[in-house]
């Protein structure tokens, strides 16, 4: 009988469209890594998305830097740039939190596909609408779960289909703090873009958090290259903001 879960509309809804507030940072365990899945949405046939979401506090106090990847569900090098580093990190040496999401778009990812599963780009639906799309719906639960809780911000892609890319970084270069970020990733390329609507990118500088948009190689394959360059250029904007030793 346990397979068979009974199902309440009233319930589900009270649950899932209740104000999903920022992941409480501060509130977990200091010196610990905490790995959440949140209750992000619910496709149409009423299963829950959830999103992992890890959590890496030091015990010290320190900015929260958040990263995510996947938000192109095709895009894995930074799946594993975020797991690499979490593996890497010592609690005890850092100040302040890794906020990470190693996969946004869950749909996307489970589909091996680059698209939201209603055919829309979800890098250009933020912030979202309450009424719209499933993608918009998405967007708009997963920037207010999110965004919020960033100090700083660190966008991982790869090229699209039939592209090759080498590390490059796409920023808003009028602004010091931003610039200093993109330049510490040392990559091969940094590109001046203030960050076109809809993106997540867009979205943070609204909310005046520095972010970068960091594309890593290839898309749809791990590229050791590209994920050893990725972490260390986060580690780089860790050191330089305190975070940890370099
Ligand atoms: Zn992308």
């Amino acid at each position: 009988m346990k397979r068979y879960k009974v199902f309440r509309r009233e319930d589900a809804k009270k649950k899932l469209f209740s104000k999903l507030s920022p992941v409480p940072v501060t509130e977990l365990p200091a010196g610990e890594r905490t790995d959440l899945l949140v209750e992000l949405s619910q496709t149409a046939t009423s299963q829950i998305v959830h999103v992992p979401v890890v959590v890496a506090r030091g015990t010290k106090a320190g900015p929260v830097l958040g990263i995510s990847a996947a938000i192109h569900g095709n895009e894995l090098n930074g799946v594993r740039i975020i797991h690499s580093l979490l593996n890497g990190v010592e609690l005890d040496k850092l100040s302040g939190a890794l906020l990470c999401v190693p996969v946004v778009n869950v749909p996307g990812f489970n589909a091996g596909a680059r698209r939201f599963i209603d055919g829309v780009d979800l890098n250009h639906a933020f912030p979202g609408k309450k009424e719209g799309k499933p993608s918009e719906q998405y967007a708009r639960a997963f920037l207010n779960m999110f965004l919020p809780a960033c100090d700083y911000l660190i966008d991982i892609h790869t090229a699209s289909q039939g592209n090759i890319n080498s590390m490059y970084i796409r920023a808003d270069l009028m602004s010091d703090v931003v610039r200093h970020l993109a330049q510490l990733m040392n990559p091969d390329i940094i590109l001046h873009i203030k960050g076109g609507d809809g993106t997540i990118r867009h979205a943070a500088r609204k909310r005046k958090i520095p972010a970068i948009t960091v594309e890593a190689g290839n898309p749809s394959m791990f590229q050791g290259r590209m994920v050893f360059d990725g972490e260390l250029g986060i580690r780089n904007i860790m050191t330089d903001l305190d975070m940890y030793p370099g």
